[in-house]
């Protein structure tokens, strides 16, 4: 019996997934995990993902875990959702983003996903076709190119230009295009560089896309996240430029990244998605998946609505002080290089100087061995498209990330270069 599952199943395994999880952030820190001494008395430091939800100076606001325990104690919200979310829960997303926009959404502009990813998700199947393709940044976030694959949707890069502010290189992305190129993709404030983009640079995406007859998928998860001097803009700002699909959830603002609750919004007041009914073909792919569960739904217009200004300025004021420790310790380091401190999100990405390395070859092989060596994780970026790059998250308690540098520095300096 045994052998003949064993057969059929080595026989049929299916290769997608083998190949995508192979790519994402979560199969590479696996593998990295795996590597770490397990007789290394010292924690381990995990500068590899953007979780900080495990350290109490994340912890989330009060008035969000209460409008939660109240969504599920008053029994409304036991049965199933509807397709697309609660309408209370639309509202307040639409009401959440129309406090910048030139125009109004409505709730039915949005829709309610599992996370940002499952908005990923929903936009990009119902945008594959035979022969369709998409722009993806490079470096970008893993996830829209494991997906991407898994549905055999075809993705081209355009480069995101590290002296440039991490800004989109835009002659690149317009010789990319052709007749088939359906949208691009943005993420700002951006994982895995940290930049946020200038609102003359978005209003200049905005016209090349339109120039380009595509829409943009603007992934936002980081909105309002911002530590330097750019403010965070909204694409939905060019809505009557192109259509836009803004993506968000509550992962990463509120660090609630287990509640599973995000956004899919048509920012579109020119109502071309409509007439083009990508729209119904949304819903139609939500009466298939599921929803995220109702009563998170039902928490959601309290959560946005009454979460203070005084819990986003404290985890603000923390990601700040974070990414000033993290930059000057790093300028301290010759083998690593970054060319931009970050002014958004929980990340830095750093160009890795092998010259000044012995006996470490790529990215891969210096994150495998700082695993091994001091149980610290950093993400290769060779997982997002960035050989011999490194992505570090600075989202975590101060000690910790003091630590987790001094630990990258002593294994620097134990692998550098005699001269
Ligand atoms: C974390 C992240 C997501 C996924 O968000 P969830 O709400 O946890 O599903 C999507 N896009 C980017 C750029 C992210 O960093």
């Amino acid at each position: 019996m045994e052998s003949i599952i064993a057969k059929k199943w080595a026989f049929q395994n299916n290769q997608d997934l083998t190949n995508a999880s192979g790519i994402t952030i979560k199969g590479v820190l696996t593998k990295l995990m795996d590597n770490i001494n397990k007789d290394d008395p010292r924690p381990t430091i995990p500068l590899g993902r953007g979780d900080p939800s495990v350290f109490p100076s994340f912890r989330t606001a009060t008035v969000a875990e209460d409008a939660v325990v109240n969504a599920l104690r008053s029994a409304n919200y036991n049965c199933y959702s509807p397709t697309g979310g609660v309408l209370p829960a639309r509202r307040a997303i639409a009401n959440y983003l129309n406090h910048h926009l030139p125009y109004e959404l409505s709730p039915d502009d949005v829709y309610l996903t599992v996370g940002c990813k499952q908005a990923i998700q929903v936009i990009l199947t119902v945008l594959a076709r035979p022969g369709a393709n998409i722009l993806l940044p490079r470096p970008c976030y893993p996830f829209y190119e494991a997906f991407a694959e898994h549905i055999h949707l075809e993705f081209r890069h355009f480069d995101l230009l590290p002296e440039k502010n991490w800004e989109v290189d835009l002659d690149a992305l317009e010789a990319l295009a052709d007749e088939n190129t359906l949208a691009m993709v943005i993420i700002n404030p951006g994982n895995p560089c940290g930049n946020v983009f200038t609102y003359q640079h978005l209003q200049k995406i905005a016209e090349t896309a339109r120039k380009l007859g595509i829409i943009v998928i603007s992934d936002e998860v980081y909105g309002y996240l911002t530590l330097g001097t750019t403010p965070y803009v909204q694409m939905g700002m060019f809505g009557s430029v192109v259509p836009v699909f803004t993506l968000g959830s509550m992962s990463k603002r509120w660090i609630v990244p287990g509640w599973r609750v995000g956004w899919l919004v048509a920012c579109d007041p020119s109502g071309i998605l409509k007439k083009l009914e990508i729209c119904d073909c949304i819903k139609s792919y939500l009466n298939i998946f599921p929803n995220p569960a109702t009563f998170m739904q039902g928490a959601v217009p309290q959560i946005l609505e009454n979460t203070k200004e005084d819990f986003f300025s404290k985890i603000i004021g923390i990601l700040r002080e974070a990414v000033d420790i993290c930059y000057d310790k790093i300028k301290e380091m010759p083998w690593l290089v970054c060319p931009k401190k970050p002014e958004g999100s929980m990340f830095v990405m750093v160009k890795l100087n092998l010259s000044l390395l012995e006996d470490i070859k790529d990215d891969m092989e210096f994150s495998l061995k700082l695993a091994k060596e001091e149980s610290v994780i950093v993400l290769p970026g060779s997982t997002l498209g960035m050989k011999n790059w490194l992505r570090i998250t600075f989202a975590v308690e101060l000690s910790t990330l003091e630590d987790g540098l001094r630990r990258i520095k002593a294994f620097c300096q134990r692998h550098a270069k005699m001269n």
